[in-house]
């Protein structure tokens, strides 16, 4: 049998042996070359240090990849029961260096696992993809040395919106909570000819390294419901988006001392973070009846 660059089998026969035929329900489009997973792999790092952490390990594509690069120690957590004995022969070739859980990523605190510097490396599945993002970022708000970096792989349209400028069409309330609390840089795209199945659009990988602090003050939640208001509007003035936040809008605008006519997409990450510190005191000082 042909070997692999780690003497595994390919990712292709792995698949066909253990009859992974991928589920759309779970998002599920495999990487089969190793030389792009340990290239992700890499990028991801360093990783002879700490615990990395990946989100849907599927055949053991990007696994492999961080094994090969040097990971110590990998936590992988699968949904699908059907990839765990296809895992199982990863595990053993590379002893003590992989756990895998099977369970649900949502159910999971990697926070509270594994041992530091903690790293996430993950090709995710889409349609939970910005929901784990919104988690970590919660978690990095409340601790910033809680992850050393988060190595993830999106929909290109998503990593866009991940490292968008004010002024743009992709600038949104996930590009004030992402670049808020860290530095974000998209690395390179990949094809949808990767793939097995091809989906069809371009994903990119982004690198996200937590901030030590946060770009500036403010209470996760505030900033959360503020960009929430104003993007939930964003042709609209802030005047009028800001309604939907239940305090007098307009001392809310004069107290932050941004424009009543700007719309949200004009608005700095800063600035946003002093609507959310106006709209805490404001909403602290009229609770709500
Ligand atoms: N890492 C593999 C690769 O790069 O080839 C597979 C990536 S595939 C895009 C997403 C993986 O996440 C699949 O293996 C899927 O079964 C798994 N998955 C989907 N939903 C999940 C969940 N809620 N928790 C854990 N894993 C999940």
């Amino acid at each position: 049998m042909n070997r692999s660059p780690d003497g595994l089998p390919p990712l292709r026969d792995v698949i066909a042996r253990f009859e992974l035929a991928a589920k759309k329900s779970l998002g599920q489009n495999f990487l089969l070359d190793l030389n792009l997973t340990s290239r992700i792999a890499r990028n991801g790092g360093p990783l002879d240090q700490g615990t990395v952490f990946e989100i849907g390990p599927g055949p053991g594509g990007l696994t492999r990849g961080l094994l090969m690069e040097g990971a110590q120690e990998v936590i992988a957590v699968e949904k699908d029961q059907r990839c765990l004995n296809a895992l199982a022969e990863v595990s053993s070739a590379y002893a003590g260096k992989l756990t895998v859980i099977e369970q649900d990523a949502l159910t999971v605190d990697f926070s509270t696992l594994g041992s530091t510097p903690r790293r996430i490396v993950a090709n995710l599945p889409y349609n939970i993809s910005t929901v784990l993002l919104l988690r970590w970022l919660k978690q990095i708000a409340a601790d910033p040395t809680v992850y050393a970096s988060l190595t993830l792989m999106f929909q290109k349209e998503v990593v866009d919106r991940l490292t968008a400028s004010p002024g743009t069409k992709s600038y949104g309330r996930l590009s004030v909570m992402t670049q808020w609390l860290c530095r974000a840089q998209a690395l390179f795209d990949i094809p949808p000819r990767a793939f097995i199945p091809p989906p069809k659009i371009t994903s990119t990988v982004v690198r996200l390294e937590p901030h030590a602090a946060p770009l500036a003050p403010a209470e996760v939640g505030a900033l959360e419901k503020v960009t929430e208001s104003a993007f939930g509007q964003r042709r609209k003035m802030l005047r009028q988006s800001l309604k939907t936040l239940g305090v007098a809008t307009g001392e809310l605008i004069e107290r932050a001392g941004v424009r009543e006519t700007a719309r949200a997409e004009e608005l700095s990450v800063e600035e946003f973070c002093t609507l959310a510190r106006c709209y805490q005191e404001l909403k602290e000082a009229k609770p709500a009846s």
